[in-house]
C-alpha cells in the first residue's frame, strides 16, 4: 500500500487538565514533537483505516460505517490508556475533513460508472498520539488526535499467495494480549516476518496461532475467511473468533458476515477457531470452495494459495481464476453500498 497523502490534516489536541481543544484543518505539514513525547517510547497510538468513496448516482461523497470506527478507535485509544472522545463527534470531524478534500476524488459529472470499474477512493487514516514529553512510564496528560488522507492506487490486485507463520517461532497476538485492538504497537513487530514472506514472493503472512494446533488468525492487515463444504454437504463460511482477543473486528469482516447471513440464509457463517491443517484437509477431500482476506486496504481479496510448513496448497478461483464466486458477489454487494449505487444505511453521506 503505498500513496500520497493530500494537502490537509486535521489536528485536535487534548490535556488531562482541559480536555479536548477546537478541532483545525491546517496545511499538511510535520509535526513539531518533542523527542521525549511518550509515543516515541512507549507506542501510546492507534489508528483508523477508512475510504471516502464518490457516490456513482449522486456525486456525493459517502463513508462506510463511520460509527464502528468510532467505537473501535474509542476501545483501542482505552487499550493503551490514551483519552476517549464522543463517537459523534468523531464522524463530524470525518465529515468536515472529507468535505475540505473531496476535491482528490475524481467526478466526471455524469453517472455512467459501472460498478467494479477503476473505483475511486480517498484512503483516511485517523490516529490519536501520546504527546506528553516524559520518559517516565505514566499516563500520558497529553495526546493529539489527527486525520490525514491519502490517494491508493485501487486495490485490483491478483489474488493473493499467503505464508502460513510459523506460530513455535513468532505470533501476532495471544489471548490475555492486544491483537483485537487497532494500536501501531501490533504491527511494527509483524513486519520482520513479513519481510521474510515478501521475500519469497508471498503477498501476506497468515498469522498462526497456537504451535499444536495452528488455529488460523488473520491475514497481514486484514481478516481472513475460509469456504467449503462440510460433511452434511452444507456451505460454510469460517473465520476466526473475536472472544480470544486475537483478531481485529474488521469492519469488512462484520459487514460480510451480515450480508452473507441475511441474504444467502442457506449459507452457514461460523466464527470459530479452525487450523490449517483443516483447510489442507478441505482441499485433499475437494471440500475447499475458495478463501479471501478482507479489510478496508484489501477490500475482498481472492487467496490463490496457501503455503502451510512448506507444502503449497492450492485454492481455487473459479471466476476467470481471479476470485472465488462467493468473494465476487459480497465484493459486488459491498461496492453498491460504498458507491452509493444502492441507498444503504452503512453508506453515510457526507
Ligand atoms: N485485521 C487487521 C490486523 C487489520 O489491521 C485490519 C485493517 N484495519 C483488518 C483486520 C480489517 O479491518 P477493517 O475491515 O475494519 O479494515
Amino acid at each position: 500500500m503505498t500513496g500520497s497523502s493530500t494537502d490537509h490534516m486535521l489536528k485536535v489536541t487534548w490535556s488531562s487538565s482541559t480536555g479536548w481543544g477546537v478541532p483545525e484543518i491546517v496545511p499538511y505539514a510535520p509535526l513539531p514533537l518533542d523527542p521525549a513525547a511518550t509515543v516515541l517510547h512507549y507506542a501510546n497510538e492507534c489508528f483508523e483505516g477508512m475510504k471516502a468513496y464518490r457516490s456513482k448516482s449522486t456525486g456525493k461523497i459517502r463513508i462506510f460505517r463511520p460509527n464502528l470506527n468510532a467505537k473501535r478507535l474509542n476501545m483501542s485509544a482505552d487499550r493503551i490508556a490514551l483519552p476517549s472522545f464522543d463517537n459523534d463527534e468523531f464522524i463530524a470531524l470525518m465529515r468536515a475533513y472529507v468535505a475540505v478534500e473531496e476535491r482528490w476524488l475524481a467526478w466526471s459529472g455524469n453517472a455512467t460508472f459501472t460498478v467494479g470499474d477503476d473505483n475511486d477512493f480517498l484512503y483516511l487514516r485517523p490516529m490519536i498520539i501520546g504527546t506528553t514529553p516524559r520518559l517516565g512510564l505514566a499516563r500520558p496528560n497529553d495526546a493529539m488526535f489527527l486525520i490525514i488522507a491519502s490517494k491508493l492506487p485501487s486495490w485490483h490486485s491478483r489474488p493473493l499467495r499467503l505464508l502460513a507463520s510459523s506460530p513455535a517461532e513468532t505470533v501476532r497476538a495471544w489471548p490475555g494480549g492486544f491483537g483485537y485492538a487497532k494500536v501501531g504497537a501490533n504491527y511494527g513487530p509483524t513486519l520482520q516476518y513479513q519481510t521474510h514472506a515478501a521475500s519469497l514472493g508471498y503477498d501476506q503472512v497468515l498469522w498462526l496461532f497456537d504451535a499444536e494446533r495452528r488455529y488460523v488468525t488473520e491475514a497481514g492487515g486484514a481478516n481472513f475467511f475460509v469456504v467449503w463444504r462440510t460433511d452434511d454437504a452444507a456451505v460454510e463460511f469460517v473465520t476466526a473468533p473475536l472472544e480470544l482477543g486475537t483478531v481485529l473486528d474488521g469492519v469488512t469482516r462484520r459487514s460480510v458476515i451480515e450480508l452473507v447471513r441475511e441474504r444467502m440464509p442457506d449459507i452457514r457463517v461460523t466464527e470459530r477457531q479452525f487450523s490449517v491443517d483443516e483447510i489442507a484437509a478441505a482441499v485433499d477431500s475437494h471440500r475447499i470452495i475458495e478463501a479471501f482476506a478482507c479489510g478496508t486496504a484489501y477490500f475482498i481479496a481472492p487467496v490463490a494459495g496457501i503455503n502451510i510448513s512448506g507444502q503449497e496448497i492450492p485454492i481455487p478461483l473459479k471466476v476467470e481464476g481471479k476470485s472465488g464466486e462467493y468473494a465476487r458477489t459480497i465484493r459486488r454487494w459491498l461496492e453498491e453500498i460504498m458507491y452509493g449505487e444502492t441507498d444503504h444505511a452503512w453508506g453515510v453521506t457526507v
